[in-house]
């Protein structure tokens, strides 16, 4: 018998190692930060022993939901603009919002009612492009949450900085003091081909290939940023980013909403992840990406919230659910995106995107032990067929009973046990009290 630290288990698991298998009376066993093995409870208890056993009746336990693109910090202005064109919603208000506010205590504060968040809607990763990151790596690894933070790189000057070799010495900083942390991975992050100018792009690159890090950039969001780009650069955003050395596996492209056969194409072929922004993308009226032509082509796709003041919340299994329901209509068919694949994108998939996918992303012996259970004793989750659908259409983020990250147990009872809650909501009240005296006193300047 080898002692463990942990047992988790639950009347489904579901590892999600590529095969469509569901464990029946199944079990996680977890050492230390590790996954040291998955069977059904008879098999594990054989092998395992350990004082510390959470109950599995009347729960489902996954792989933590990977969250593959936010801007955790802008939780703080979630619902301050809404209903508005992009460029009208981000000029007017997101941006002057941004230069009136970012500072390291307010991303501080922000950063943890994200993570918050986040932990209790079982996402176990967050894969963030934003400023301050040196503030928000200590409050994810406070809270016990697994992030790639990416510092943001981009030309023009912001509050934070000057301009792009600014960024990029920061971001060099960054990766130089988080690389080889357990749960902080630093990553580089050029805002978009329309804000990042070759020279600043390739020099991203470099930086990020000089560390072995990954790369976070947005990229086709709006059909705007093509024609923007095209006029810049005499070709579309993918075709200029492949022309200029950029794409590659170490890649993460969030939306790919305004992309062509062609340029689908190049992503698979150079091995760029994607993250399907849905909620986001249709909440801002940028489009509708073409996620079944990009999965067809073997593009690695995951989902993503997008910050919250676009979205307005950071929950994917709300983007499972209208991701699989919205592409059955676009296409119009119903066997597209079916349950398994959009739980595939919520967790495997996700974590391969942003180049975690060694690490997490599904219960392998090995593996981190990022583990969910989901509480399916409810009404809406009742009776129970197939437990693949019921994951997708029926069950909500608010089911989330358990969350396991890195071996850590941070979520019990649905409640959150790594930090205080009534705290960050106080906090978040207070800075929200602040930001709508300000906002709306320059509104009605
Ligand atoms: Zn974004």
């Amino acid at each position: 018998m080898e002692r463990v630290d942990l047992i988790v288990r639950g009347d489904s698991v579901i590892p999600m190692e590529g095969s469509h298998s569901v464990i029946p009376d199944g079990a996680v066993a977890v050492k230390g930060s590790k996954i040291a093995g998955v069977g059904t409870y008879g098999e594990i208890s054989k092998k395992f022993e350990s004082d510390n056993v959470i109950a599995g009746e009347g729960r489902v336990v996954l792989p933590g939901l990977i969250n593959a693109h936010t801007h955790a910090a802008m939780v703080y202005m979630r619902g301050l603009a809404d209903d508005l064109p992009l460029k009208v919603w981000l000029e007017e208000h997101i941006w002057p919002a941004e230069n009136r506010w970012l500072a390291p205590e307010f991303i501080a504060d922000a950063v943890e009612l994200a993570v918050a968040e986040m932990l209790k809607a079982g996402i176990t990763t967050y894969n963030d492009m934003y400023f301050y990151e040196i503030v928000g790596a200590d409050v994810a690894k406070r809270l016990g949450m697994r992030a790639v933070l990416g510092v943001g790189v981009i030309d023009m000057p912001t509050k934070t900085t000057a301009g792009a070799d600014e960024c990029l010495e920061r971001a060099e900083r960054f990766i130089k003091k988080w690389r080889g942390d357990e749960l902080i991975t630093p990553a580089v992050a050029p805002h978009s081909s329309y804000s990042c100018s070759p020279d600043t792009l390739s020099k991203s690159k470099a930086l990020a290939e000089k560390y072995g890090v990954h790369l976070h950039t947005h990229l086709c969001e709006t059909e705007g940023e093509v024609e923007e780009v095209k006029k810049k650069h005499g070709k579309t955003p993918v075709i200029f980013l492949d022309e200029e050395g950029f794409l590659g596996e170490n890649v993460l492209a969030a939306h790919c909403v305004w992309v062509t056969e062609e340029e689908i194409e190049i992503l698979a072929r150079r091995k760029v992840g994607v993250a399907h922004c849905v909620e986001s993308n249709l909440k801002l009226a940028s489009g509708i990406a073409p996620l079944v032509e990009m999965l067809d082509a073997g593009v690695k796709v995951g989902f993503g919230t997008d910050g919250a003041a676009s979205n307005n919340d950071l929950n994917i299994m709300s983007e499972m659910s209208t991701a699989a329901k919205l592409h059955k209509a676009v296409t119009r068919d119903p066997t597209a995106l079916n349950a398994h694949d959009a739980l595939q994108m919520a967790t495997r998939w996700g974590a391969e995107a942003i180049g975690m996918g060694a690490l997490t992303g599904s219960l392998e012996e090995g593996k981190a032990a990022d583990i969910i259970s989901i509480d399916i004793e409810k009404p809406h989750l009742s009776p129970q067929y197939n437990i693949f659908s019921h994951m997708v259409y029926a069950a909500r983020a608010s089911d989330v009973d358990t969350v396991v990250v890195n071996g850590r147990v941070v979520v019990s009872g649905g409640k959150l046990l790594s930090a205080d809650e009534d705290e960050i909501l106080l906090k978040a009240r207070k800075w929200g009290e602040k930001i709508r005296a300000v906002e709306q006193g320059q509104a009605a300047s």
